[in-house]
C-alpha cells in the first residue's frame, strides 16, 4: 500500500497533541490559568468549578490584563507568550509560564471563554470552541482576566475516559489551590465547588497566616521553622532552603502537602519530594505523611526549569547537594524543635488504672537517679554543628540521628515496669511511659550507626548455605563491604545460593540465620534513594529491630535505669528507629484533672 505523502499538521491538531502534555486533567486547566494570573501579577485568584471541572473552570484574577483585542486573539495562538523575547532568555526566566502554550492547548481541548481589561471597563471577550474561534467583541469588566473553561474533552472522548470521578477531580483542584497559597502567601486564593465555598486564603500575610487557612491553627502554630545554606561550586553559587515543617508526631495520610517551591516555582519532583521524606524517616511512621513548605533558593543558572511540559519538574546541576541542603534543614529542625508527643488524646475517654506506680516505688537514690535533679535540664540545643562527620556515616547532616545535639529527653526517676512492656517514670511534668523496645531499638541504632569499626560478628558453627535469587547473589558481591561492616560475612556460592559465615554478634541465636539474612537481602534489593547511606541505614534498622529486648521480657530496675540513660543519650531519644514514639508523657495537670482535684 502506498504510503500517504508528508504533510504539516494544521494548528488544532498540533494544539491538541501539546494538551496532551500539558493538560492532563482539570486540575493541570487550573494549574495552568492560576500561574498566569499569578504572572500577571494578580493579587487575588478566585476560583470557580462546577462538577470537578469537567464541566466548568472559572479562573478570575485582577491580574494586568491583556491590553487589547489583537493580543488577547494571540493569547491563544501556540507558541505565543510575552514572558520569553529570545531563547537565551529561558536560561534566567522567572515568570511561572514562558512555554506560550497552555492556552492553546486548553482552548484545543474546551469551550474557552475569556475576558481581559487592561483598563478598568475596557476590555474583550473570545470565545473559542474546540480550537475555532466563535467571537471577538469588546466587552467592559474590572481591571483583570477571567478565564472559563467548559466541557474539557468533550470533543477528545479518549481523553475523557481518564477522568476520574467529579469529587476526586475536585480534591486534586482543593490541593492543588491550596499549594498554591501556600507557595504565594502574599496573594489571596478563594475556590468554590458547584458554587459552595470550599477554601480561602486572605493573603497579604506570611507562610504563617496561610499555613492556618490550609491546615487550620492549630497545626499551623505548631509548625517548625526549617532552614539551610550551602555554597555550590560554580557555576551554581548559593543555595538557600527555608520554610516550614511539621513537627514527627503530626503526620497525616497524604503527601499532597509536601510543597517545593524551586526559585519562587511550585513543582512536584519525585527526588526532591523524596528527599525531604527520607529526612523523616525512623521519625514518623510507615505510609504517613509530614507537612513540608520549603523553597529553594539558587542562582538560575544551576536550574534548568525548561524540562517538563507542565512544569512541573526541575533539574539541578548539582542535585545532590540540593538534596541534602533540604534534607539538612528539615532534619535540623526536627532534631532541634520537636517537642515530646503529649498523651492527651489517649487518656481523655479512658480512666487511668490507679494502681500506676503504687507498688514498686523503688526508693531514691543519690545521684543521677535522683528527683528533683541533681543535675540542670540540658539545654535547647545549638544549631547542628557541621563537620561532625563520623566514620560510616558519609554526611553528618542527612544521617539520622547523628548531627550534632538534639532535644534531650528530661532526666527521669525510674519508677518501675509496666505490663513487662513499658517503663514509668516521673519526669519534670508528670509521668513518662517508656516503650522499652522501642527506645532500645532506638539506642541500638544510634551506637551502631555512630560506630566506629564493623559490628562485631560470630560465625556460625558450621557455615549454611541458603539459597538466593540470583539478582540477590549479585548484590551479596556487590555490597560485601557495606555487609562485612554490620558483622554479616556472606560469600557467593553458586548463582543461586549464598553461604553464611557469620552474623552480627548482637543478632546471634535470636533468629533463624536464613530469616535474617533473608530479610536483610530483601531490604538491599530496591533502592533509588538518592543518600547513599539510607541503604545501610535501612539494613541496621532491620537488626536493631530483630535485637531488641522484646515486649514481655521483664527487665531488673538497673536494667531499666541503663536503658533511660542510654536513651537520654541518644541524638532522637523520642522516636524509634522506625518513626514510632518511645515515650509518651501525661502531663502532672492531666493527672490531677483525672482525679478532680
Ligand atoms: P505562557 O504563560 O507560557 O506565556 P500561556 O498560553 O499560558 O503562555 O499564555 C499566553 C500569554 O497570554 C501570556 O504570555 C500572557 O501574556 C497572556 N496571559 C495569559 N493569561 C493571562 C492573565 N490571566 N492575565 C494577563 N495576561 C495573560
Ligand atoms: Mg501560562
Amino acid at each position: 500500500m502506498a504510503r500517504p505523502p508528508i504533510q504539516l499538521l494544521d494548528d488544532v491538531t498540533i494544539a491538541r497533541i501539546a494538551a496532551g502534555e500539558v493538560i492532563e486533567r482539570p486540575s493541570s486547566v487550573v494549574k495552568e490559568l492560576i500561574e498566569n494570573s499569578l504572572d500577571a501579577g494578580a493579587d487575588r485568584v478566585d476560583v470557580a468549578i462546577v462538577d470537578g471541572g469537567q464541566r466548568l473552570m472559572r479562573v478570575v484574577d485582577n491580574g494586568s490584563g491583556i491590553p487589547d483585542a489583537e493580543q488577547l486573539v494571540l493569547a491563544f495562538a501556540q507558541h505565543a507568550t510575552s514572558k520569553l523575547r529570545a531563547s537565551e532568555d529561558l536560561e534566567v526566566v522567572s515568570s511561572l509560564g514562558f512555554r506560550g502554550e497552555a492556552l492553546a492547548s486548553i482552548a484545543s481541548v474546551s469551550q474557552v471563554t475569556a475576558i481581559s481589561c487592561a483598563v478598568d471597563g475596557i476590555g474583550h471577550r473570545l470565545r473559542i470552541d474546540n480550537g475555532v474561534t466563535i467571537e471577538l467583541t469588546p466587552f467592559g469588566a474590572p481591571t483583570g482576566t477571567s478565564v472559563t473553561v467548559e466541557n474539557l474533552f468533550n470533543a477528545v472522548p479518549a481523553r475523557r475516559k481518564f477522568l476520574r470521578q467529579a469529587s476526586t477531580e475536585a480534591a486534586q483542584i482543593h490541593d492543588l489551590i491550596a499549594r498554591y497559597a501556600l507557595a504565594f502567601p502574599d496573594r489571596a486564593f478563594s475556590l468554590r465547588s458547584n458554587d459552595r465555598e470550599v477554601f480561602r486564603s486572605l493573603g497579604g500575610g506570611g507562610l504563617e497566616t496561610a499555613l492556618s487557612a490550609v491546615v487550620g491553627a492549630d497545626a499551623a502554630a505548631a509548625m517548625l521553622p526549617a532552614e539551610a545554606d550551602r555554597d555550590l561550586p560554580p557555576p551554581s553559587g548559593p543555595l538557600r532552603v527555608t520554610g516550614f515543617v511539621s513537627p514527627p508526631h503530626q503526620h497525616r495520610a497524604t503527601r499532597r502537602y509536601v510543597v517545593l517551591l524551586v526559585n519562587g516555582r511550585p513543582i512536584q519532583d519525585a527526588r526532591l519530594q523524596h528527599a525531604i521524606l527520607d529526612a523523616y524517616h525512623t521519625l514518623i511512621p510507615k505510609g504517613r505523611y509530614p507537612l513540608v513548605v520549603l523553597r529553594v533558593d539558587l542562582p538560575p543558572s544551576g536550574v534548568d526549569v525548561n524540562v517538563h511540559p507542565a512544569k512541573a519538574e526541575v533539574r539541578f546541576r548539582d542535585a545532590r547537594s540540593v538534596y541534602g541542603a533540604l534534607q539538612q534543614a528539615v532534619r535540623a529542625a526536627l532534631l532541634e524543635r520537636s517537642p515530646i508527643a503529649p498523651a492527651g488524646p489517649l487518656f481523655a475517654s479512658e480512666a487511668v488504672s490507679p494502681s500506676i506506680g503504687d507498688r514498686q516505688l523503688p526508693s531514691r537514690r543519690s545521684g543521677a537517679d535522683s528527683w528533683p535533679l541533681s543535675r540542670p535540664f540540658r539545654d535547647r540545643p545549638a544549631a547542628i554543628a557541621e563537620g561532625q562527620t563520623k566514620p560510616y556515616a558519609a554526611d553528618a547532616a542527612v544521617s539520622p540521628g547523628l548531627s550534632g545535639n538534639t532535644v534531650a529527653l528530661p532526666a527521669l526517676r525510674l519508677i518501675g515496669q509496666l505490663a513487662r512492656a513499658y517503663i514509668l517514670a516521673e519526669g519534670p511534668d508528670g509521668l513518662y511511659l517508656i516503650d522499652q523496645h522501642a527506645a532500645h531499638e532506638r539506642v541500638m541504632y544510634e551506637r551502631f550507626m555512630s560506630r566506629e569499626a564493623p559490628l562485631a560478628s560470630q560465625s556460625l558453627l558450621a557455615p549454611l548455605a541458603i539459597p538466593v535469587t540470583p539478582a540477590q547473589a549479585a548484590l551479596v558481591e556487590a555490597q560485601a563491604r557495606l555487609l562485612a561492616g554490620l558483622g554479616l560475612q556472606l560469600e557467593p556460592f553458586g548463582p543461586t545460593a549464598v553461604l553464611i559465615r557469620a552474623l552480627p554478634e548482637v543478632l546471634a541465636g535470636v533468629e533463624d540465620p536464613q530469616q535474617i539474612v533473608h530479610s536483610l537481602l530483601d531490604l538491599l534489593d530496591d533502592d533509588e534513594r538518592p543518600v547513599a547511606d539510607a541503604i545501610e541505614a535501612r539494613l541496621l534498622r532491620a537488626v536493631c529491630k530483630r535485637a531488641s529486648v522484646k515486649a514481655g521480657q521483664t527487665l531488673s530496675l538497673p536494667e531499666m535505669r541503663r536503658l533511660l540513660d542510654d536513651l537520654e543519650a541518644c541524638q532522637v531519644p523520642r522516636t524509634c528507629p522506625h518513626g514510632r514514639p518511645t515515650v509518651i508523657s501525661i502531663g502532672q495537670s492531666r493527672i490531677d484533672q483525672l482525679f478532680g482535684r
